[in-house]
């Protein structure tokens, strides 16, 4: 007694039918709902295949006349679920008898990965952006066939495996036999007459689209996160499906913000009377707004020191209202010149200078000046005595070399 009969019904056989009869059930049901012959019933030979797989396999079909549908899709047979086969695979496996043509093909095309540069404006503020692209799809004109209907014969060089054996001679008397990839079908174990093939895909069975993806940055998005697009890549051929489309970002630099994950960094010159005597500072956001930042007269800001706004850094990922901080990283400037006469109404507005006494001692000391110091020029100097060095071992060797030569 079955629990419920609906895969049976598929297949139009009874709860007790055979495996033959199964097959032959099968043979007939999925030829007539093929998609190569009903591309509408896509949903039907899907589930005529499924129903297929789950009654030929003894363990399955218990579980599904014992629990029905439900049972089988949880996966009823020592845990994990069953993952159920493509249609398309085991219609293959069917008609090749349990053989896949063409050797191991994966069932998935391939993942395309495709970098997309965006801005920092854009991580922030979240954007839409369209990128074309090319893919590989099946041929509209012919279905995925290759040719006219029927067009399609088995390769007579490999007899349809798809490879072939070759006696390889290593040295005379030695042989060795390579399986190889059928030269003649590409290792596709069939072949379509030059004349049958279809003329948009030359019998390729697939052709190049160009394809126009939508891709959706959302606000607090990182560096290097990727964004899947499903089955939206190459389909190489008919019996597998399309490969995905993973858009990966890349973070342009920006030339005032560095991001720190959630922080972002500014550094921020401001003048020595700014910094000896307060300030107002106007900052523009990535997003276009004015934050208007104070520092009081009173308190100095000396280059290095760094204070932050909080909630003005970067929004986060999938809870932008949430944001990080803006870390102020501030650079005094000083001024290249004062003029003398002004020094000594400045001196007193500063602390006193500490005083020396150089009258006492002055016969022994020295009195130096001082010079620019340039590191640059420095390292430039060594390297250049550096080579000139090196040049003088060289000319040393060659007499060295001559001597063993002769000896
Ligand atoms: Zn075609
Ligand atoms: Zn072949």
């Amino acid at each position: 007694m079955v629990k419920e009969t609906v895969f049976y019904d598929l297949l139009g056989v009874q709860p007790n039918a055979s495996s033959e009869d199964l097959k032959k059930a099968y043979k007939k049901m999925a030829l007539k709902y093929h998609p190569d012959k009903n591309p509408n019933e896509g949903e039907r030979f899907k589930q005529i295949s499924m129903a297929y797989e789950v009654l030929t396999d003894p363990e399955k079909r218990q579980i599904y006349d014992e629990g029905g549908e439900s049972a089988i899709k949880k996966g009823g047979a020592g845990g994990g679920g069953p993952g159920f086969m493509s249609p398309m695979d085991i219609f293959e496996m069917f008609i090749n008898g349990g053989m896949r043509s063409g050797g191991r093909r994966e069932r998935r095309g391939k993942i395309i990965e495709h970098i997309l540069n965006v801005t920092l404006e854009e991580l922030y503020n979240g954007a839409v952006r369209k990128l074309a692209l090319q893919k590989i799809v099946i041929c509209d004109k012919c279905e995925g066939r290759g040719g006219k209907k029927g067009c399609v014969s088995k390769c007579q060089t490999c007899r349809g495996t798809g490879s072939e054996i070759r006696i390889h001679q290593i040295f005379p008397g030695m042989v060795q036999q390579v399986e190889q990839i059928c030269r003649q079908c590409s290792g596709l174990g069939e072949t379509i007459a030059t004349k049958d093939r279809c003329k948009q895909c030359n019998g390729k069975k697939t052709i190049r689209d160009r394809n126009v993806l939508e891709v959706h940055i959302e606000k607090g998005m990182q560096h290097g996160q990727k964004i899947v697009f499903s089955g939206q890549g190459n389909q190489e051929s008919p019996d597998i499906e399309p490969g995905d489309i993973s858009v990966v970002l890349n973070e342009k630099k920006h030339s005032v913000y560095k991001r720190l994950e959630l922080d972002l960094l500014l550094t921020l010159p401001i003048i020595l009377t700014e910094s000896l005597c307060g300030f107002r500072k106007i900052i523009k956001t990535l997003d276009n707004r004015d934050l208007l930042i104070t520092h009081l007269p009173g308190q100095v800001i000396k280059t290095g020191d760094i204070k932050c706004v909080m909630g003005e850094g970067m929004p986060q990922y999938k809870n932008p209202f949430e944001k990080g901080r803006l870390i102020l990283n501030f650079e005094v400037i000083f001024p290249t010149f004062i003029a003398p006469e002004l020094i000594p109404k400045l001196e007193t507005c500063l602390p006193p200078r500490p005083r020396i006494d150089i009258s006492m001692d002055s016969d022994s000391m020295e009195e130096c000046t001082l010079v620019d110091y340039n590191p640059e020029q420095d390292n430039r100097q060594r390297r250049s005595q550096q080579a000139y060095e090196e040049d003088d071992d060289g000319y040393n060797q060659g007499p060295r070399i001559q001597q063993c030569t002769t000896s």
